[in-house]
């Protein structure tokens, strides 16, 4: 087999960036060879940053069922070319939900074939489906994610401490996690009666909905010892009970989102659904919390949950917060975004591939393959400029719908080109040959 190498003054190596060629044999990292020794026709990147492929792990890709929200081929096609070498499906909103193996089936069946990166999949746990876990285990999920409050769509109605008390002990003899959507509906005191303005929105979902709900999740983890992970973590002040749970030893981790990281509740225009998620975007003073946790670790890492639909849901009723679907968009700009913000608060390239590509490979039990550049893991690379500025635009984007609210937004570091296991898969547009991802990837070693 030929090997191909890849020299840059700046590779993100676990032990920190470093000049580096990296050797490429098949689909697989060969070997690292440090500093400037010369490698025979190595293809030089120059100072342009090669990292690890990043780790998307929380994508709603919607397909089957509601592929004109996204679907497998254009979200894989946004995931290539934001440097985005594997991603994780959500087990929703798709149709049928992943809550069934039988639904798990349709979703292998629909992905077969479509996918420009390497995809797996979580499943879901709702009220009475938990005859289904060993089976949704058995056939490939990585993990199953929960809701605490309604999830938006029906198919997926949430569960009670009662339903995770039956779900957790399967799921963790099976030696997966629990994610949950922590928000438990307290009610809400809402002042204004216009449904346009952000203030409204944000009121409506106060922190303390997160910090219950994440109260009660700390407990059932402590008693069941299932491990069980945070999903899109808004609310700075559950970050002390996340803290004091770790040092316990309890399994917990914790993810945040790129919108919570780089956008804040004060600059949200009124009417700008655009920015609708939930747990909301909150205030600037938050933002910087949640910074102070992700670097001190209590934060475990950043995913971006993209999460579309037609535009016409996205921006109901010209600006109406409450009749818009709630989700952003952002599977493309989730590295220029945080590495934008990142570098504005000091935060280093090791950093940032720790957050994005490591971390979330660690949590999905990817590790053995993905998330890092060494010997005997996929060649799965990244190649940035990350001293170059871009204006986000619409024709930039590969995703089904080219809404957004990072669009209009100048962001720091350039996606040049990605390689899924050895192959280039973008370089400046997305490879017009057959889709090489793999739709199932499993915990554990390669096959
Ligand atoms: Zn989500």
């Amino acid at each position: 087999m030929s090997v191909t190498a890849y020299r840059s003054s700046r590779v993100v190596l676990p032990g920190g960036v470093q000049e580096a060629t990296v050797l490429v044999e098949g689909e697989r990292i060969a070997e690292v060879v440090l500093g400037p020794r010369r490698v025979a026709a190595a293809i030089d990147f120059g100072d342009r940053v090669i990292g690890p492929g990043l780790v998307d792990c929380h994508v709603h890709v919607n397909e089957p069922g509601r592929t004109e929200w996204e679907g497998f081929d254009t979200a894989t096609r946004a995931a290539a070319a934001g440097g985005v070498t594997a991603l994780v499906d959500m087990p929703l909103n798709s149709l049928p939900v992943t809550t069934t193996a039988a639904a798990l089936e349709q979703k292998k069946a629909a992905s077969a074939g479509k996918c420009r990166v390497d995809v797996g999949f979580w499943g879901g746990v709702v009220p009475g489906n938990g005859a289904e876990l060993g089976a949704l285990a058995a056939g490939g999920v990585l993990g199953c994610k929960a809701f605490l409050v309604h999830s938006g769509i029906d198919e997926f109605p949430n569960t009670t401490a009662a339903d995770l008390r039956e779900a957790m002990p399967v799921l963790r003899d099976a030696g997966l996690p629990l994610l949950a959507h922590a928000e438990l509906d307290l009610g809400a005191e809402v002042t204004s009666d216009d449904r346009r303005t952000y203030g409204r929105y944000l009121a409506s979902r106060p922190a303390a909905w997160e910090d219950e709900a994440i109260k009660l999740l700390v407990e059932l983890c402590r008693e069941t010892r299932c491990p069980v992970h945070i999903v899109h973590l808004s609310s700075a002040s559950s970050v002390p009970l996340l803290r004091a749970a770790k040092a316990e030893g309890l399994p917990i981790t914790v993810e945040t989102c790129p919108h919570y990281l780089c956008l804040q509740a004060e600059s949200i225009p009124d009417g700008a659904t655009f920015y609708k998620c939930a747990p909301p975007i909150r205030d600037a003073k938050n933002r910087d919390a949640l910074w102070a946790a992700l670097l001190e670790g209590v934060i475990d890492f950043v995913i971006t949950d993209h999460s579309p639909c037609s535009p016409s849901l996205k921006l109901a009723d010209s600006g109406d917060f409450e009749a818009a679907w709630g989700g952003i968009a952002s599977l493309q700009l989730g590295l220029p975004a945080v590495w934008t913000e990142a570098r504005r608060r000091g935060a280093g390239l090791a950093e940032l591939f720790h957050w994005m590509s490591a971390a979330p490979a660690e949590f999905a039990g990817l590790s053995t393959r993905k998330g890092r550049i060494a010997a005997g893991l996929d060649a799965d690379l990244v190649v940035l400029d990350p001293e170059e500025e871009r204006l986000v635009s619409p024709e930039q984007l590969f995703f089904r719908h080219k809404v957004s609210p990072y669009l209009g937004q100048k962001l720091l570091g350039r996606v040049h080109a990605t390689l899924l296991r050895g192959t280039c898969v973008y370089d400046g547009q997305v490879h017009p040959g057959a889709p090489r991802g793999i739709h199932l990837l499993h915990r554990g070693a390669p096959e």
